[in-house]
C-alpha cells in the first residue's frame, strides 16, 4: 500500500479516559436516550426533531448554537423532544473539501486525526454538561463509534452509506437509534432492508474482534430526497412517498415503524429556506392520513445560527461551511409553530 504510518492513535478508552463523562452526564443521556425510544416506539406521542447545523465546524459556535436551543427545548418540552445535530464527519461526494472535526479540528488547518478524536469526544462531552443533550452525529466510520458512545443519544446512517454491510452490522449493535438515510438513488427498498439488517443481530468482524451483536430494534428510516440519473434532485417528503414507505414498512414485518423527513438535502435541492413549508407539508400529509400520523415520528431540520453557508475561510459565526442551513430566528419560529401544531394530530 502507498501509505505512510503518520503515527499510532490511541484507542478509544485512552481518551475516554482522559475526557471522562461523569454521572450526572451518564443520568442525562439514559434519561435522553428513553425519550427518543419512547417515541420511535410509539409510547410518547411528542415530535422527535433532529436539528442542528450540517456539521459542528467549530465548538464555541456549536455550543452557542445548543445553549439557545436549551431555553426553547425546556419550553417545548411537553410537545417536542430536540436531539441536536452535532455532526463531526462529513461524507464528501466528490472526495475533497472539509470532512468534518475529526478530520480538521481546526476547518482551516491542516488534516489532525489525533486532534480531531479529542476534540469531537470533547464536543460531545461540553454538549451534554453544559446543555443537557446527549446529541446526534452521522455513523460515517463505524470503527470510531466507541469514541462516543457514551455520549450520543442517535446516530444516522447517510445517504452514502446505507446500503454499505459493515454500517448496517455496525448499526444493529448498537443501543441507541439508528436513522436509516434512504440512498441518494432513492430505491426505499434499499432503506427499508437496511432497516431489516440492523435489527437483526450478526457475527462479524469489529476492531479485529470477532463480535456478536443483538439487533437494534429501534433501527428507521430517514427520507431526505433523491437524484435521478440524470443527476437531478427531487423531493420525497410527500403523501405518496410517505405512504410507499409505509407499505415497505408493513411488508417487511420490521419493528416500530418510524420515519424522519429530513427537510434539507435533495428534499430542498439544499433551498435551506424551504424546510419550514416542507415541514408543514408532512404535518399536512399527517392531518389527512391516519397510518402516516402514526408512521411520521419526526423532522430532521439543518439549522445553525446564521443563515446560508460560506466557504471554509469565511469567518462568519455559526454560519455552515457545509450545506447551507437555516438560520437561528426562523429555526426557532419553525419548532414553535411545530409545537403548536404537532400536538393536534394525535
Ligand atoms: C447530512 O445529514 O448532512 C448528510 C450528509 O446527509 P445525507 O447522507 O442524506 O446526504
Ligand atoms: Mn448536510
Amino acid at each position: 500500500m502507498n501509505i505512510v504510518v503518520k503515527r499510532e492513535l490511541p484507542a478509544p478508552e485512552e481518551i475516554k479516559a482522559a475526557y471522562p463523562l461523569a454521572e450526572a452526564g451518564r443520568l442525562v443521556k439514559a434519561a435522553n436516550d428513553r425519550a427518543v425510544a419512547d417515541i420511535l416506539s410509539g409510547r410518547d406521542e411528542r415530535l422527535l426533531l433532529i436539528i442542528g447545523p450540517c456539521s459542528a465546524d467549530r465548538e464555541d459556535a456549536a455550543l452557542e448554537y445548543l445553549s439557545r436551543l436549551r431555553a426553547v427545548q425546556n419550553e417545548v418540552q411537553d410537545e417536542i423532544v430536540i436531539v441536536p445535530r452535532l455532526y463531526t464527519t462529513k461524507p464528501r461526494t466528490a472526495g475533497d473539501g472539509y470532512k468534518g472535526m475529526l478530520h480538521q479540528p481546526d476547518p482551516n488547518g491542516r488534516p489532525d486525526l489525533l486532534k480531531g478524536l479529542t476534540a469531537i469526544r470533547k464536543l460531545h462531552l461540553d454538549a451534554i454538561t453544559q446543555t443537557g443533550f446527549s446529541c446526534a452525529d452521522e455513523l460515517l466510520y463505524p470503527e470510531d463509534y466507541p469514541l462516543l458512545s457514551d455520549v450520543l443519544s442517535y446516530v444516522a446512517i447517510g445517504a452514502r452509506s446505507v446500503e454499505n454491510q459493515q454500517h448496517r452490522l455496525t448499526a444493529s449493535a448498537l443501543d441507541i437509534p439508528v436513522g436509516m438515510k434512504n440512498p441518494l438513488s432513492g430505491d426505499l427498498g434499499v432503506m427499508i432492508k437496511s432497516i431489516v439488517a440492523a435489527q437483526h443481530g450478526h457475527t462479524f468482524i469489529y476492531r479485529n474482534q470477532e463480535v456478536e451483536s443483538a439487533g437494534n430494534p429501534y433501527a428507521h428510516a430517514i427520507l431526505r430526497g433523491y437524484v435521478n440519473h440524470l443527476g437531478e434532485a427531487f423531493p420525497n417528503y410527500g403523501t405518496e412517498a410517505l405512504l410507499r414507505t409505509a407499505d415497505l414498512y408493513e411488508a417487511s414485518g420490521a419493528r416500530f415503524p418510524a420515519v424522519i423527513v429530513d427537510g434539507n438535502h435533495s428534499n430542498s435541492d439544499k433551498r435551506f429556506e424551504e424546510q419550514p413549508r416542507i415541514a408543514r407539508e408532512v404535518l399536512a400529509s399527517m392531518g389527512s392520513h391516519g397510518r402516516l400520523r402514526k408512521l411520521v415520528k419526526g423532522l430532521m431540520i439543518e439549522s445553525y445560527l446564521e443563515d446560508g453557508c460560506q466557504p471554509p475561510a469565511g469567518g462568519v459565526f455559526g454560519q455552515s461551511i457545509t450545506d447551507p442551513c437555516l438560520g437561528w430566528e426562523k429555526s426557532r419560529r419553525l419548532i414553535y409553530e411545530l409545537a403548536q401544531a404537532w400536538p393536534t394530530l394525535h
